[in-house]
């Protein structure tokens, strides 16, 4: 179905208990959240499989995304095809080798060879492809600065951030609900690691999904009646090394990640 017009379109959906089970304090409050994108229509318990369909459509701005990516995809192959690997590796600190570069993403090895073929110790979705070969095709080999700045800050952030929310915090945030091993998993299976909690945060870990680019995954947990929260950070040198649109699709690839990780412990 088309987008919501409204709040009150979502609202008469609902069961209208005001059970709080999704720590919202009533439903007209979750309701105005799922408007504004911050929380997941599917959050709410009380709603039937149909319904929660019915409202997570993709929007036609998703749709041309996810056409566009299959297409951008072969086109960044073609072009890594073209380039020296070996200068590349130079560049990024990565490893040369039978004619394949390999960098470390997630603390796993990611390759491709001189024909733009990818290989690694961990499944890979398009989503993640994308940014690994732009930062292979063009990324600087800054070294990260150390401060943290949220998505909406980066260059052309602010207009990108509602379908990041959604595609990736929002994505994420319901994981980590109900999976509380996420972030156990994110240090022991994704090479990340837990840092003093930041900007107040239950727990944060720091993530790196490719060599100079660090991300930082903060959650508060739900308390005195307020719903449970993530963000994402990302350093402000370290976003010199890939461009927005490569950011987005990284954070919907691991958001993608997560979910089938918890899938795989029966978590959803
Ligand atoms: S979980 Fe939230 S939205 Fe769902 S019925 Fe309860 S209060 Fe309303």
């Amino acid at each position: 179905m088309p987008k919501p017009k409204n709040a009150m379109e979502i609202f008469q959906v609902l069961d209208k208990s005001n059970c709080r089970e999704c720590m919202e304090k009533t439903c007209l409050a979750f309701a105005g959240a799922v408007y504004l994108g911050r929380r997941s229509i599917e959050e709410c318990p009380k709603l039937d499989r149909e319904t929660i369909e019915r409202f997570s459509e993709k929007s036609e701005h998703e749709n041309s995304i996810e056409q566009n990516r299959d297409a951008y995809l072969a086109d960044l192959k073609k072009q890594v095809a073209r380039i020296d690997l070996s200068a590349a590796a130079e560049r990024l600190g990565g490893r040369f080798s039978d004619g394949r570069l390999t960098l470390k993403v997630l603390g796993k090895d990611f390759s491709v060879d001189a024909a733009g073929n990818l290989s690694a110790d961990i499944h890979v979705n398009p989503w993640v492809a994308i940014p690994f070969l732009d930062y292979v095709l063009n990324g600087k080999g800054i070294t990260p600065s150390g401060r943290w700045v949220s998505f909406r800050e980066l260059k052309e952030g602010q207009e990108r951030y509602p379908l990041f929310q959604k595609r990736c915090e929002a994505a994420m945030k319901q994981v980590a609900d109900h999976y509380t091993d996420l972030f156990d998993d994110m240090v022991h299976i994704f090479g990340g690691r837990q840092v003093a909690e930041a900007f107040e945060s239950d727990i944060s870990v720091v993530l790196h999904p490719l060599p100079k680019f660090p991300m930082m995954i903060c959650y508060w947990k739900p308390e005195d009646g307020l719903a449970s929260s993530l963000n994402t950070f990302f350093d402000e040198k370290g976003a010199d090394n890939l461009e927005i649109g490569s950011i987005f699709s990284l954070g919907a690839g691991l958001a993608l990640m997560f979910e089938r990780l918890s899938q795989r412990h029966g978590f959803s």
